[in-house]
């Protein structure tokens, strides 16, 4: 019998399996783990196809072994690495040694962790019961949950619904995984955040294969930990940029791969975030779309009006009050700004111009030659005077987290104020009376599981994101202004959005969903996705001729192939192409050379 096998391990895209013989009195199907000499030594495989042959003449290697004591992959498992390697235009081989550890003989008993007991607030817990049993009666769905903690709860309430499954909860980051691990060693969950030894590594994934039921915690490298019996996949935090592995290969994005495994394995999958991403509302259906709607109280000051007679053209009179009034009470002030996008904003230098938009009043990203409004999708030329004052000095002027702090203190002088960012110690970041943070406090420090005595969350410039120059720009500037407000929710504070379109923040306040299905309007009138796929081509070369050269080749062969691809040519190439031509396109690439990299769901 002939044994068609992916070597684990790292492939170029075009080699696909290798035949090795094996005798017929052992039991060798697809999916089976063995040993297999390769090149030099001897590798691990999996096994793709048996056929009948060998033995008459044509000299074959043998199987050297098999992982007998190793749960095959089932059928629908391999196609699911397969349709992933297919999906990130990698081979399986690639796709595999992603996932599968490498095995010893010395793996011991995994270990477990111990556990701090789970909390919410009483009036909290019959809604978020309620969306778990929700959950379990669909396919996929998004539930609104405002932070880690609440998402913690909803997938505990959901294991207790659903003892009998292997679930797999994804994070963005190691620090969300260990935080809800901490809280979930009742379930005595399997952890991976690919900061394990690789025998740690190797003992959690042996431990979840041999599991009927149970829970694996991990980062995105978690997703291609697949189950034959896979119940739910829940996607927390989904709508964050690190679920997809950008920087290097597999270039997989762990939401596609969940998808892939809905369809392969008949999991459960579950999107939850402070708010859903545009790409949720083209997916699912609006009843598929969950969670509490009770936030805290929320307030916009619409800095239009404020920065007039302000003491800080970052902190309005609203802002101004209610700071005061907190700090009255005892209570300790957050006040958000985000760096990011800072330095983008578009503004007279002389008289303070802000070149709103003149269909929606929106902002306006900077793309060099172009300005584009992302609310309503108007482009115009960059401007070359301010037409307030015809001044010519256009340039942005930002204001850093230090500036607005030292205000703070001009302001309040009884007040300790204190500057949060990456590189400074957190230490003591917990007596001050008032605290101007960065994300990296959001990512970092933030713990929704013991809130700090916070009354008020004030988000500083809520329309940065709105700067940036990508398609997301209103998705982000929703995530981002609900992220904070899930802060102000888990301190029972109040919330604050300083913005200057105070139309839009009060829009999404009060029909979030609207919102999001005008921005998904925009990008069906401009091309974008979930409408088109994009593919980002680049050639590794130092020599510019040769790179040149290479994708000049890859352009044509895809005009050829794909009559309705859409090519910008640059140092990289972006394609674009109806999703219902990915198959056309993705054959071209799986038989690319490794020279491409190629990147089928890029972050734009
Ligand atoms: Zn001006
Ligand atoms: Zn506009």
């Amino acid at each position: 019998m002939i044994a068609e096998v992916y070597p684990i391990m790292r492939m170029p895209r075009r080699f696909g399996i290798f035949d090795y013989e094996f005798p017929e009195e052992k039991t060798i199907l697809r999916g089976t783990f063995v040993r297999i000499p390769f090149r030099f030594g001897e590798t691990m495989g999996v096994v793709a196809r048996v056929k009948e042959g060998g033995g008459r003449g044509i000299k074959l290697k043998q199987i050297a072994s098999v992982f007998e004591e190793i749960l095959p992959f089932s059928d629908a498992e391999l196609s699911a690495i397969e349709d992933i390697a297919f999906d990130v235009a990698q081979s399986v081989s690639t796709i595999l040694y992603a996932s599968v550890p490498k095995l010893t003989k010395r793996e011991l008993k995994f270990a477990q962790n111990d556990s701090v007991p789970l909390t919410i607030p009483a009036r909290e817990a019959p809604s978020i019961t309620l969306a778990a049993s929700q959950v379990g009666q669909r396919a996929a769905s998004f539930v609104a949950m405002p932070d880690v903690r609440r998402s913690c709860v909803l997938l505990t309430a959901y294991l207790r619904e659903h003892p009998d499954e292997p679930v797999m909860a994804l994070l963005p980051n190691v620090r969300d995984a260990k935080l809800i691990a901490s809280r979930l060693g009742g379930f005595s969950p399997i952890v991976v955040t690919g900061e394990e030894t690789p025998l740690e590594r190797a003992r959690a994934w042996r431990a979840w294969r041999a599991c009927k039921t149970g829970l694996l915690i991990g980062t995105r490298t978690a997703a291609l930990w697949t189950h034959p019996a896979l119940g739910a996949i829940f996607l927390l935090r989904s709508g964050h940029p690190n679920h997809k592995q950008d920087e290097r290969n597999p270039r997989f994005d762990a939401r596609a791969v969940a998808e892939i495994l809905r369809i392969r394995l008949h999991a459960r999958v579950i999107y939850v975030d402070v708010a859903p991403r545009a790409d949720d509302l083209a997916t699912l259906d609006p009843i598929d779309l969950l969670g509490p709607r009770t936030r805290p109280p929320s307030a916009v000051a619409d800095m239009n009006v404020e920065r007039f007679g302000a003491p800080h053209p970052r902190i309005g009179q609203s802002a101004l009050l209610r700071i005061a009034e907190t700090l009255s009470t005892r209570r300790r002030v957050l006040c958000a700004y985000n760096l990011k996008g800072v330095s983008r904003r578009l503004q007279c230098a002389d008289c303070s111009y802000r070149f709103p938009c003149l269909s929606c009043g929106g902002v306006f990203a900077s793309y060099g030659q172009t300005i584009q409004c992302h609310r309503c999708g108007r482009i115009e030329p960059m401007p070359l005077s301010c037409p307030s004052c015809n001044g010519s000095r256009l340039a942005a002027r930002g204001y850093g987290n230090r500036a607005v702090a030292a205000a703070l203190q001009t302001l309040f002088p009884e007040a300790t104020v204190r500057c949060v960012e990456k590189g400074t110690d957190p230490a003591g970041s917990d007596q001050s009376d008032i605290l101007v943070v960065t994300r990296h406090y959001y990512e970092n420090i933030f713990d929704p599981f013991q809130p700090p005595n916070v009354g008020l969350v004030v988000d500083l410039d809520a329309d940065l994101p709105l700067y940036e120059p990508t398609m997301r720009a209103v998705e982000h500037a929703i995530l981002n202004m609900e992220e904070w407000r899930g802060v102000a929710n888990a301190c029972r504070a109040d919330f604050l959005v300083q913005t200057e379109v105070p139309d839009l923040f009060r829009s999404i306040f009060s029909e979030r969903d609207r919102v999001l299905s005008d921005d998904l309007t925009t990008r069906q009138a401009y091309g974008q996705p979930p409408f088109r796929r994009i593919c980002m081509i680049r050639f590794r070369s130092s020599e510019p001729h040769e790179r040149d050269h290479a994708l000049r080749a890859m352009s044509d062969r895809i005009r050829e192939g794909v009559p309705t691809a859409m090519i910008s040519d640059g140092e990289n190439l972006r394609v674009s192409i109806p999703p219902e031509d990915k198959n056309l396109l993705f054959e071209i690439f799986s038989n690319a050379d490794d020279g491409y990299i190629i990147d089928t769901r890029p972050l734009e």
